[in-house]
């Protein structure tokens, strides 16, 4: 690992430590028994004696031989290290290779926290090693879905505030409708990471992300550097395509990069964070990035980028029929399906205009906490603006009015169906620790073996322009945030 790679000074390289076996445990098992030959009392004593003694003498000697062969032998042993290092970097070790800073942000949607986990991952183990990692996961944005949190990744911005509120929501005052597909740059608002970084002259390439298609500002996704999204395109293309970056001219390589897998989260809507199939895509995101550390380590950079590995949410199991139905609140208010924006896990009514939504909320409150309406105590409505403040979800025009906070693996629907619901979701309350993603940051300026605790993905922006040493826009991360994550300038 990394021998190319020599820091200038000799004293803080990180030693690969390794933990040999105790050559005194096997010691412990060199057992003498003594408890033979206590028969034949008729012969002479003296020649029991002198029996015993040559025994004793031969057994003395093989010990003394064995003792010898044995410590000779293991002090011919070479220990090979092991991987792991342990955190001894006090500044940002220099690039060695490459003639600035490169940032490549991977995102696997829908990693849950504790899915590395759930089989081998090597490559990803290698990485939190030998990086700084969120000890307990990093938490999500809510609500905690794909588009607003891959947006507030790379703006630094909640929701309220990118405008990406949902995955698919209307503008109240045109009347249009956003989804995923939308990329006119009216929806997407603040200053992307790609946008910040061409800001400063300097060069930015996307392999799919939320909104990196959306030509804004100075970003115009250059057919060269920014891949219109295609979810067919084989994960390993993705990687390649990036790792091809680096066998450019160093004035063309990109300074910050994106890397988008939709695994693991499409399997785990179809089959619950549970299931064989989850385990089986996270072993191939690991494989993933794998791909990525060998060409990186074939090119000699692999210690000079910087790899932030993390997900936009995690997931949960929707099984068991925990099934609320508006329809069963119709003694105490009618809910049209034409004023839900949104069912589940948020739900977003916007009722017409001149219709009291403090009174759709008291009234739908009131049949949920009745105990008459199955699951219902498990939802709970609210105007936006009296949300915990800790959701950060109200101040923008494009989230309704009224919004419906429902409980763990908990689904609304309109009316009561057949359908055999069991799957996965996620969207919840981002303080339920299933919605928790990954972080790990590996490169120059994150400590090795370093754990830090959770922290919103909003910080994410001033991280990457840190390293980077650019100045971001203005954003809801901490300013301070970077300082305590990463390792100061040597
Ligand atoms: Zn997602």
């Amino acid at each position: 690992m990394g021998s190319d790679t020599l820091p200038m000074k000799p004293s803080p390289i990180p030693t690969q430590d390794d933990d040999p076996p105790n050559p005194s445990a096997a010691l412990l098992s060199f057992n003498t028994d003594s408890t033979s030959s206590t028969s034949n009392p008729s012969h002479k004593p003296t020649i029991i004696f002198i029996f015993l003694l040559l025994i004793t003498c031969i057994a003395l000697s093989a010990a003394a031989a064995f003792a010898f062969l044995f410590f000779s032998n293991s002090s011919n042993t070479t220990t090979t290290p092991t991987s792991t290092t342990t955190s001894i970097d006090s500044k940002a070790r220099p690039l060695a290779k490459l003639n600035h800073p490169v940032v490549i942000l991977v995102s696997s949607d829908g990693f849950r926290f504790g899915y590395q986990f759930k089989t081998p991952t090597p490559n990803i183990h290698r990485l939190i090693a030998n990086g700084t990692e969120a000890e307990t996961g990093l938490i999500p944005v809510f609500p905690t879905l794909t588009f607003p949190n891959h947006y507030s990744i790379v703006t630094g911005l909640y929701p309220a505030h990118h405008g990406i509120v949902n995955n698919h929501f209307v503008d109240p005052y045109t009347g249009e409708f956003f989804n995923m597909g939308s990329h006119e740059p009216k929806w997407w608002l603040g200053e992307p990471l790609w946008e910040t970084v061409v800001n400063h002259g300097l060069k930015a390439a996307t392999y799919f992300w939320p909104g990196a298609e959306v030509k804004k500002g100075s970003w115009t996704c250059p057919e060269k550097y920014c891949q219109q999204y295609n979810g067919s395109v084989p994960f390993e293309e993705r990687v390649d395509t990036t790792l091809g970056f680096f066998d450019l001219p160093s004035s063309e390589i990109p300074y910050f990069m994106t890397l988008y897998f939709e695994d693991p989260d499409h399997q785990g809507h179809q089959v619950g964070p549970d299931d064989p199939e989850i385990t089986e895509a996270v072993a191939n995101i690991d494989r993933m990035i794998g791909r990525l550390i060998e060409g990186l380590e074939k090119r000699g950079v692999f210690e000079d980028v910087t790899i932030i590995m993390l997900g936009d949410h995690g997931m949960v199991g929707t099984c068991d029929k925990k099934l609320i139905f508006l329809e069963d609140l119709a003694s105490w208010i009618e809910i049209p399906a034409s004023w839900v924006q949104s069912y589940t896990p948020l739900l977003a009514i916007r009722p017409p205009a001149g219709v009291d939504t403090a009174d759709i909320v008291a009234k739908m409150n009131e049949g949920l906490s009745s105990g008459k309406v199955k699951n219902g105590k498990q939802l709970k409505m609210y105007l936006k603006e009296k949300l915990p403040r800790r959701l950060h979800y109200a101040a923008s025009d494009r989230i309704p009015p009224v919004i419906g906070l429902v409980e763990e693996g908990f689904k609304v629907e309109q009316k009561s169906s057949k359908r055999q619901e069991c799957g996965g979701a996620h969207g919840y309350d981002n303080a339920v620790f299933s919605m928790r993603t990954i972080f790990i940051g590996h490169g120059p300026q994150f400590a090795r073996g370093r754990k830090v605790p959770s922290f919103e993905n909003v910080q994410i922006y001033n991280l990457v322009t840190k390293i980077l040493n650019i100045q971001g826009a203005p954003n809801n991360g901490s300013e301070s945030f970077p300082k305590s994550i990463l390792l100061p300038s040597a």
